[in-house]
């Protein structure tokens, strides 16, 4: 790619590292920027910095916020003594969309994966434990997504939690295998959880 200058060089590269985006994909958007307005890049670039400045993890539920406490975790007319546990924000959201689910969430950031090498030290499974000695937690729902490695952090996570006797329960399937969440219509989502099975 000698035919572009450096400066283009290093923006189609840093496009390209983002997920799902390819060769022409990044070239594409470097294009893009470079005939944006330069007031409208800079906004841009500034919305991307400080998002990353200010959003953090909620404290109880980890999942991304701007505040100590999210949203969900600081309302409390939720049903703080029931969690669901997603493996990211994109899948609490999809399930907030139905407007029907009236507990608590706990994102994982992720899922067991032996073959990426991804254990449980590698998500935020610690926090869930923590919080599930803390915090007098009547149920547990694992709605992780049905793909080996949903499958395989639910299995973990069942066994670890059954000995403290909190109920243990996993959203039925109708989602179908290797689905994300995220990608599920609503109606699909509200039946995986009105028959969920116990674990
Ligand atoms: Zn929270």
């Amino acid at each position: 790619m000698d035919y572009y200058s450096s400066h283009i060089n290093r923006l189609i590269e840093q496009f390209s590292r983002l997920p799902g985006i390819g060769a022409k994909s990044a070239q594409r958007l470097a294009f893009h920027i470079l005939n944006m307005p330069k007031e409208q890049v800079e906004t841009f670039a500034r919305t991307i910095s400080e998002a990353r400045d200010h959003v953090r993890y909620c404290r109880d539920c980890c999942t991304l916020t701007d505040q100590e406490l999210c949203p969900i975790c600081s309302n409390p007319s939720r049903d703080h003594q029931t969690i669901m546990v997603v493996e990211n924000t994109r899948d609490l959201a999809a399930y907030e969309k139905t407007g029907k689910y009236e507990g608590v969430y706990h994102v994982l950031h992720g899922a067991i994966s032996p073959m990426l090498g991804i254990g449980p030290d590698d998500i935020r499974l610690k926090e869930l434990m923590q919080r599930l000695s803390r915090d007098p937690v009547k149920e547990v729902i694992i709605a992780t997504n049905s793909s080996l490695e949903g499958e395989t952090t639910a299995m973990y996570l069942s066994r670890l939690i059954k000995p403290t006797g909190i109920r243990v329960s996993r959203i039925a399937s109708g989602v179908p295998v290797g689905g994300d969440l995220e990608y599920i219509d609503e109606v699909t989502l509200l039946r995986a959880l009105d028959g969920r099975t116990d674990l």
